[in-house]
């Protein structure tokens, strides 16, 4: 089986634009609860997607699914993501997100993740006139600083479906101690 590693930035032949929306999928999404690296950054962009879609939470892990690694990039550049991800399956395998540390901000964090969670660009730089909801997108190609919007969201949840929280604990099972004879 071979994989596909492909850049964001050499991606667009993959694109596949939803009509319904303005948002762009990559066509690929994790079909298995996603792990992440341990910087503060990521692990509060992590938290806001998670917060808002059905994609499951594996948590901060050693060797996780999607890996961090600052580096010196052209200033003004946030970061940009590295996606491997399974034609055949349609299954993502890895991601590394690559941050600027000459300059980022968790927004960059939370753009770059969105890549890594299968989310495109909402609109390219050029493709064609962007939509208002498209330009604020976290999503757009310049990462909106509006934050998420409804874009980003509808575009998340087209991938994971919507957010369920945990059912609460109403009832506390008790179990006596078994014989220890
Ligand atoms: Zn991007």
């Amino acid at each position: 089986m071979k994989w596909l590693i492909i850049s964001v930035l050499t991606f667009s032949f993959f694109f596949t634009l939803d009509t319904a929306n303005s948002y762009v999928l990559y066509g690929y999404k994790w079909k298995h609860p996603v792990t992440y690296c341990s910087d503060p950054d990521e692990v509060t962009a992590m938290k806001m997607w998670l917060n808002i879609s059905g994609l499951q939470d594996g948590g901060v892990s050693s060797t996780p699914d999607i890996g961090c690694v600052h580096e010196q990039l052209s200033p003004g550049e946030g970061g940009y993501a590295q996606l491997n991800a399974d034609p055949v399956s349609g299954s993502m395998n890895s991601c590394m997100i690559h941050i600027n540390t000459l300059w980022s901000g968790l927004l960059a964090w939370v753009h770059e993740t969105g890549h890594c969670l299968g989310l495109a660009h909402s609109c390219e730089m050029g493709q064609r006139d962007c939509t208002l909801l498209e330009r604020q997108a976290i999503m757009a190609w310049d990462g909106g600083f509006a934050g998420i919007n409804s874009d980003d969201i509808a575009a998340i949840q087209a991938l994971y479906g919507p957010y369920i929280p945990p059912a609460p604990a109403f009832f506390k099972l008790v179990v006596p101690n078994a014989s220890r004879d």
